[in-house]
């Protein structure tokens, strides 16, 4: 008894001071009170595991070495420094683009999230939906009226553009220049604003948005509003805003898409004419693709490398990536020819030009930030790729969600309502999940960049994950419609959705690349405590400051590796409950409790398999992928949780809730457990796996049953469904395609009683339903339906009538249309044989 009670208190001892990050001393201290107790229970006679015999011969051993590295000059010498030649040229290295890119954006929950023990504080802390006045009356009044104005077959199918009067509306209105400041004419609006406001726009037309979604992100309105010269932003910002000047910006050419730093795009400083006058500038020469908005755009932004040989602006030849506007009748400017990206309808195509002299005065923010247009990017991108595709990603997801329960409570199979056959209740639960899910990260994402944050990693991990649920809401909606949701028209509401999918996968950095790549490879150096110090310090040319700092990280950087080892085991162990919750945590405690024993295990894989994988991080994908995939579900959780209380804790959400959570800690597990069986040194998994899975992977994804229940929720009108889709443009008008199916649900529902009556008849044979008969008028006829009865549902049959029907068209008119629309592409140049040696 003496020696279980001596072991547990010793082993729960070690716990705390390896999880409390206790210092070389404490740990000395106490290896030297264990030694000392075991030799008493030993000369007592109360010991007898021969383990104790053998704790008291080498315990003073390890108090005494403990105690010596606990001196500085020891340590140094005897731990880090050899610490430091072993993993100099093991670490991943950080390239200059890579470096920019990092320091560009800030971190904020995700290395709560990487270090284990995310103080809840701060998540709290980042405000819930808020609005202006003015901003809440430009959501609801001129965005609304956009909605209205905008008919998505019209743009897609018919004009193949966008028309001109949607041009004037959203220039005349200023919604070109949201994110421009009022100082300089624009409306000056936060990115929760502007994220309501693309994403409402979006769930109308996902075609119409882009021609306000690429003037209030990259192109060029941030860059010039955040770096321009003054001159600039006096010029520039107030047309930009008015919508005088329409924006693109260019950055991807053909041989660089991904690797778009290494673009091939050249700038040479030397004189020439401009104006008529002999001046020093730059001849440009560039070869652009895939540019939205670039065949309507006046004002092209352009991302180049510079060089200097004569070395006029006194920074050397290679002067580095810059950024310059040009406005596109600039002599030699090639602008205005079309990509057709997916079918979809928003201006998108190439820009070329060859030898075009520019003036030095022309780069955005004049001649001193020449050479710092990759660090300029990367700082408008955090924060835009936060807004933009999450916004529209979960609109997305609530319109799919809106129209799919609507269409399967209306369209019925079998004399069911197809949302009611178990099958069809799986994508409709996805779908429920997913619009909750995306939308509640959109939220919390969009108050973080609006109280000043530019979140790196999150805005990455954001853009790969809503994109991703977005394709899988958009596909879930297209099945439950089946070949209603397949045959376009005008009264097709998904195709539009779906032609724009895989831009959004593709653009802001393409998913692949974003979740194996930014998410976790680059995203560990930014968001993990200490990694990017310890990198830097390895790579400093100055080895005395480089080892001195390495020594202090490295320190930290054990006792946080030992700290998270304990941890997980314990709440691995304990479940999770003795893991930490925020104060009044409410129904959701077991959750947040979940979600902080989940962090400790995500802190100690990612941590080793940074140590582990050093400089291979960059290529071993399929773990960084899994890596990313189990930060995004803590990230998402994180997400839900904050909602709930966020929303006022409304009670019927708490199911949505419980069945979200579910779901995230199943597939966090699964990408944890994906990520330990492949790992490459199978000893390290060894390690990790009985420390994150003590008893196996024992999260289970929600049940059938919680599935049912959500999406019966979700299939009655009312506060619980339109929570699900707020913020999006709804109609009640029958005229619309959208506001018929509303309407058309909420008959079907006051009718069930009716209806049910009418199918009894019909299945005794007492009445027929055929065409060219009119069936409710002979159950009333024969007493089985009221004169109101029958009145509702023939009005009800011709409503369902109009939202089952599907569009279709005379030979000659889509004949007409074909001739009309079908564009002659431009000849590619066959490259030359030098261009096929160099590839
Ligand atoms: C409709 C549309 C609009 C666009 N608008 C603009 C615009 O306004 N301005 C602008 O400058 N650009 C724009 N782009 C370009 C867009 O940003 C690029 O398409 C994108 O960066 C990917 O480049 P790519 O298409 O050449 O693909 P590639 O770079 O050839 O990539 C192909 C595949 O390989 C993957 N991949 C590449 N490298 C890696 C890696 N290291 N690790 C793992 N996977 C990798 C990618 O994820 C992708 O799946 C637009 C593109 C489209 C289609």
């Amino acid at each position: 008894m003496a020696e279980v009670i001596f072991a547990l208190v010793t082993i729960l001892a070690l716990f705390a001071l390896a999880m409390n990050r206790a210092s070389l001393r404490t740990w000395a201290l106490a290896a030297a009170i264990f030694t000392l107790s075991a030799q008493m229970g030993l000369a007592h006679g109360q010991l007898h595991w021969p383990v104790f015999p053998l704790w008291s011969l080498f315990g003073w051993l390890a108090a005494g070495l403990l105690f010596a590295a606990s001196f500085p000059e020891i340590k140094r010498n005897y731990i880090s420094l050899p610490a430091y030649r072993a993993l100099k040229g093991a670490m991943p290295t950080i390239s200059e683009t890579e470096r920019e890119a990092l320091e560009a954006g800030t971190v904020g929950w995700d290395a709560e999230l990487f270090s284990g023990t995310p103080d809840w504080a701060k998540l709290r802390r980042v405000a819930p939906i808020t609005l202006t006045p003015e901003e809440r009356a430009f959501l609801d009044g001129p965005t609304t009226e956009l909605c209205r104005k905008l008919n998505d077959w019209h743009i897609r199918h018919e004009l193949h553009d966008i028309p001109d009067d949607i041009w004037r509306f959203v220039c005349d209105h200023g919604f070109l220049g949201m994110l421009i400041s009022k100082k300089h004419g624009g409306l000056g609006f936060s990115a929760q604003a502007q994220s309501l406001i693309l994403g409402k726009i979006s769930s109308r037309s996902p075609d119409g948005v882009t021609i306000v979604m690429v003037p209030n992100s990259l192109g060029p309105g941030e860059l010039i509003e955040k770096y321009g010269t003054d001159a600039q932003k006096e010029h520039f910002l107030p047309r930009l805003a008015r919508g005088e000047e329409i924006p693109c910006f260019a950055l991807t050419g053909p041989f660089s898409g991904s690797d778009a730093a290494s673009m091939r795009d050249v700038g040479v400083v030397t004189r020439g004419q401009h104006d008529g006058k002999d001046t020093i500038g730059i001849s440009l020469t560039w070869d652009k693709r895939y540019i939205t908005l670039a065949p309507k755009a006046t004002l092209l932004g352009l991302a180049f490398r510079l060089f200097d040989p004569d070395n006029h602006l006194g920074r050397g030849e290679d002067v580095g990536i810059t950024l310059a506007l040009i406005p596109t009748n600039h002599p030699g400017v090639e602008i205005g020819r079309r990509h057709l990206p997916a079918g979809a309808a928003f201006p998108n195509g190439p820009t070329r030009g060859h030898d075009v002299f520019v003036p030095l005065d022309w780069i955005i923010g004049g001649q001193e930030r020449a050479g710092q247009g990759w660090r300029m990017l990367m700082g408008c991108l955090a924060a835009g790729r936060s807004i933009s595709l999450p916004a529209t990603s979960a609109a997305a997801a609530k319109i799919m969600l809106r129209a799919s329960t609507a269409y399967a409570r209306i369209r019925k199979q079998f004399n069911l309502p197809i949302g009611f056959m178990e099958g069809v209740e799986e994508p409709l639960a996805r779908l429920v999940e997913n619009a909750y899910v995306i939308e509640a990260a959109r939220a919390v994402t969009a108050s973080m960049v609006s109280a000043g944050e530019k979140p790196a990693v999150i805005s990455a991990l954001l853009k790969y994950v809503s994109t991703e649920r977005m394709r899988q809401s958009v596909n879930d909606a297209l099945d439950i419609h089946g070949g209603r949701g397949i045959c376009d028209g005008p009264s097709n509401y998904i195709q539009g959705a779906y032609q724009m999918v895989p831009v959004g996968i593709t653009v802001e950095g393409a998913n692949i690349l974003t979740r194996t790549l930014i998410t976790f490879a680059q995203g560990a150096l930014r968001s993990h405590p200490y990694l990017f110090t310890e990198i830097e310090a390895l790579q400093d040319n100055d080895r005395e400051r480089g080892t001195a700092l390495f020594a202090r990280t490295f320190d930290d950087h054990v006792s946080f590796t030992m700290s998270n080892a304990a941890g997980s085991l314990f709440h691995n162990v304990t479940f999770g409950l003795f893991a930490s919750s925020p104060p009044n945590a409410g129904a959701t405690q077991r959750w947040w409790r979940e979600l902080a024993r989940a962090a400790r295990s995500f802190a100690l894989v990612a941590d080793l398999t940074v140590a582990l994988l050093g400089g291979g991080l960059k290529v071993k994908q399929k773990i960084t992928g899994r890596m990313a995939d189990a930060l995004a579900e803590l990230y998402l959780l994180s997400s839900v949780l904050k909602r709930y209380d966020d929303d006022g804790r409304p009670p019927e959400d708490l199911k949505l809730v419980d069945y979200c959570a579910k779901n995230c800690l199943y597939r966090f597990d699964q990408a944890l457990l994906g990520t330990l069986r492949n790992f490459p040194q199978a000893w390290a998994a060894w390690l990790m796996a009985p420390l994150v899975f003590p008893f196996g992977a024992r999260h289970r994804p929600a049940s059938d049953k919680e599935g049912k229940e959500i999406v019966r929720a979700a299939l009655e009108p009312g506060a619980f469904r339109d929570r699900l889709t707020r913020d999006i443009f709804i109609s009640n008008d029958p005229a619309d395609r959208g506001g018929l199916l509303d309407y058309t649900l909420a008959k079907v529902v006051a009718c069930e009683e009716a209806d049910r009556k009418l199918e009894r008849a019909i299945r005794k044979g007492e009445v027929k339903r055929f065409h060219d008969h009119d069936w409710i008028a002979e159950a009333e006829a024969k007493g089985v339906l009221n004169a109101d009865e029958a009145r509702a549902l023939a009005e009800l049959r011709a409503l369902v009538a109009r939202v089952i029907a599907v569009d279709d068209f005379a030979a000659e008119e889509l004949a007409a249309r074909q001739a009309s629309s079908t564009p002659r592409p431009q000849e590619q140049p066959s490259p030359k044989p030098e261009h096929i040696a160099a590839e």
